[in-house]
């Protein structure tokens, strides 16, 4: 399996508008940040994305996205879902499955409303067809997916695990009983958004321990803010990690698990 960063900036993504900081003015491409997501390609080309944020239909041109088998959500915050309505042209044939945790698909059926009773024939509007994910998981052809619950501040929201790899944005805290679910996986994606504590999410260095609690080998640092730039994330991700090779993911970098 192979996956793509589509997105790997946080909700403002960077530059931010009306920000003039030198990360938000840097020359390198890996200091401009669309809204965080992932795709995956299985073996038998199975394909996933995790998140369809705001940038999703610049993210998947960039990326040549001809179909998804599945989009799985991590929670209705605008900066994950509110792409959504930009899958119209890969729901022709049939909906685009959308899996997500209960109290998120309640949410997409308020903030989609529109897609579930159309006001006249003709109108634009996407074919989802939305589901509670079981805790034993969704199988995309040979792959499944098993949903990892977290903690973003106070809200309950869903990592993902597939294989040996796991993504895990928008998190405060992993509760103890979802340790299990992520033991061997060697590769994780985890939100840590800046080196200063925030309320929501883990910094770079909680981050790095909670990959290294996991016992992953491999972690890529996602739903980064402009407080550093890709070149410092690298230094300091890498003085933090001792047990694992800890990185700043970038947007466009493809890896393979
Ligand atoms: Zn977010
Ligand atoms: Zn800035
Ligand atoms: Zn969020």
């Amino acid at each position: 399996m192979t996956v793509e960063f589509l997105g790997t900036g946080t909700s403002h993504g960077i530059p931010v508008l009306a920000c003039s900081c030198p990360v938000c003015r840097s020359p390198d491409a890996r200091d401009a940040r669309y809204r965080s997501s992932v795709l995956l390609r299985g073996d038998a080309d199975e394909i996933a994305v995790i998140d369809a944020g705001p940038e999703f239909r610049l993210q998947a041109l960039r990326a040549g996205l001809t179909r998804i088998d599945t989009l799985l959500v991590t929670h209705a915050h605008a900066d994950h879902v509110h792409g959504i309505d930009d899958v119209r042209p890969l729901c022709r044939r049939k909906p685009v499955r959308i899996v997500g945790d209960a109290e998120c698909i309640d949410e997409l059926r308020v903030r989609f409303a529109y897609a579930f009773s159309p006001r006249q024939a003709g109108g634009g509007v996407p074919k989802l067809d939305l589901s509670v994910a079981p805790s034993s998981g969704v199988e995309i052809g040979h792959l499944v997916a098993i949903p990892v619950p977290l903690l973003h501040g106070t809200i309950g929201v869903l990592g993902w695990r597939i294989g040996a790899f796991a993504y895990l944005t928008d998190c405060s805290e992993i509760p103890e009983s979802s340790y299990a679910i992520l033991r061997g996986v060697s590769v994780v994606v985890v939100d840590g958004m800046r080196t200063k504590p925030h309320p929501t999410h883990f910094t770079v260095e909680r981050a790095i321990e909670e990959a290294e609690r996991i016992g992953a080998s491999r972690a890529f640092i996602t739903h980064i803010c402009h407080d550093h730039s890709h070149a410092e994330l690298e230094k300091i991700c890498s003085a933090l990690g001792t047990r694992c090779e800890a990185r700043p993911a970038h947007d466009g970098l493809v890896i393979e698990i």
